[in-house]
């Protein structure tokens, strides 16, 4: 299990990518064990608050006929429908206050894996003075990979919080971890 630091600093910010029903088990695209990210990712969520860091939180927010759907072609089956229960946060996910929702996944015309691909988060992190990213969540060898590997393009120091993610498989994952670990992130 990954130990909290003691303490967060300013210039860090938590990130946490598509903790979302769909992909938690009993949900449209359901990940093994992708609820076991939670009680994880709310200790780190109680220790960016007590520190006072920013917290971000990404969420996979399709219209209907989204192209990533196997009905259109795409690789997944439907999931994430704007304002459908599945593409809410997970209930038990404790988002504090003042947490900026990063929505993805809502154009026609492609997928949006990365929490930055066309978002503006980069922009936002550095208006909020956030050099470093603590990053988790859902799913480690996808949207988490593609997060993390824009991250470091973009220049931010990234601290993987393997406890708080969970791969698609487990090879999938294994590989994601190796090309995260060279793209200088490091896992904590
Ligand atoms: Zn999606």
């Amino acid at each position: 299990m990954s130990d909290i630091p003691k303490m967060m600093r300013p210039g860090e910010g938590l990130l946490l990518v598509d903790v979302q029903n769909d992909f938690c088990p009993g949900g449209a695209l359901p990940i093994t064990e992708g609820d076991e990210v939670v009680p994880v990712l709310n200790r780190w969520l109680e220790a960016a608050v007590a520190a006072g860091i920013p917290v971000y939180a990404s969420r996979d927010f399709h219209p209907a006929g989204h192209p990533s759907f196997a009905p259109r072609g795409g690789p997944w089956p439907i999931h994430c429908l704007q304002d459908s229960p599945g593409a809410a946060f997970h209930a038990a996910l404790e988002l504090p206050a003042g947490t900026v929702i990063v929505t993805k996944g809502t154009r026609f015309d492609q997928d949006q894996n990365s929490a930055f691909d066309q978002t503006g988060l980069e922009q936002q992190l550095r208006r909020d003075g956030v050099r470093r990213l603590w990053i988790g969540g859902l799913a480690l060898d996808v949207c988490v990979l593609a997060t993390v590997l824009d991250a470091r393009r973009a220049g931010f120091a990234v601290g993987l919080i393997r406890a708080g993610c969970r791969p698609v498989t487990a090879a999938g994952g294994e590989e994601a971890l190796a090309r995260m670990v060279a793209a200088g992130a490091e896992v904590i």
